[in-house]
């Protein structure tokens, strides 16, 4: 997909490899396999910045229209997915309770996030945090119709009000694996977008059927998509879904934020995080729990875990 930049990222470029992983992630021994077969709405994040910059415009002098059934759906999507963060202890220190807008975009072949400062900036929505669903590019739907569309981009939200994690490098794969870990959690299979593109847009118990690295040596380096922040994803996507496998998607929701809440920063990588979830299932579950051992195993089998002893 052809975008221009509304403009520049908040956080600066963090780069692939951030200067504060003193250990280096490992040369990709085999690069990951291009995916001529994926859709470019493989590649629908969110971000701020994937706001063309043309629709920007089209949306501060004509803003969309409530869109009926659509506005809706997503809004049946967001209240659940306020809910479930509700559950999770998540309230209104990290913006859950607080009010959103929803903007049904059809000129949009995408969906996004946008924070209220970002939006006031742009000057589109009412200056409140701001979702706008568009359609699928590959079937022409609305993502409003898609929850799992709908719950990454409102996860986006929560990742963005507790870490304010990048949106480029390792930083940025990580906010989308999250995103996609909480949405996955509200669902029960690991497949995102299945509802609005055939055979879904991720898969993240087995990234590789998307082209997506599964394993740290499949690391994919590129100056594209912000540094292949929706493949890369495809390593934390593993772990978290293999963690979901072994102790249930609640349990594996709740790793996550306590490990966001207590032992993540704004500039945490994928190993930073694996860390975070060893730490925050030993909090919550013991030190020689089999929470904590199927947390162990899920970073093993990505790779990350052998990083992770050599950085001791
Ligand atoms: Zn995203």
């Amino acid at each position: 997909m052809q975008v221009t930049a509304a403009f520049a990222p908040r956080n600066g470029n963090p780069g692939i490899v951030p200067p504060h992983l003193t250990t280096p992630l490992p040369e990709p021994v085999v690069a990951a396999p291009a995916a001529p077969s994926a859709p470019p709405v493989s590649t629908f994040s969110g971000r701020v910045v994937l706001v063309p910059a043309r629709l920007v415009r089209e949306m501060r002098e004509r803003p969309a229209a409530r869109g009926g059934s659509e506005q809706a759906a997503a809004e049946q999507a967001v209240r659940g997915a306020q809910e479930f963060f509700r559950g999770l202890g998540v309230s209104d220190r990290h913006g859950n309770d607080n009010e959103i807008d929803v903007m049904i975009e059809p000129r949009f072949s995408n969906a996004g996030f946008i924070a209220g400062d970002d939006a006031r900036k742009m000057g589109v929505g009412n200056g409140r945090d701001l979702m706008i669903v568009g359609n699928s590019p590959a079937t022409g739907e609305s993502f409003a119709f898609d929850k799992d569309v709908v719950r990454h981009e409102y996860s986006h939200r929560i990742v963005d009000s507790m870490l304010d994690l990048g949106h480029e490098g390792e930083q940025g794969a990580m906010h989308e694996s999250l995103a996609d870990t909480f949405a996955a959690a509200m669902d029960d299979d690991w497949t995102i977008g299945e509802a609005s593109t055939p055979g879904g847009m991720r898969d993240m118990l087995n990234p590789e059927r998307f082209g997506d690295p599964g394993h740290v040596r499949e690391f994919v380096r590129t100056s594209k998509d912000k540094g292949g922040v929706h493949s890369n994803n495809g390593i934390p996507n593993k772990a978290a879904a293999l963690i979901g496998e072994q102790l249930g998607r609640p349990a594996m929701a709740q790793i996550y934020i306590d490990a966001m809440a207590n032992h993540m920063t704004s500039r945490s990588g994928i190993v930073d995080t694996a860390k975070a979830t060893l730490l925050a299932a030993a909090d919550r579950f013991g030190k020689s729990s089999q929470e904590l051992g199927a947390v162990q195993q899920a970073w093993d089998a990505v790779g990350v875990l052998d990083i992770l002893k050599r950085k001791r």
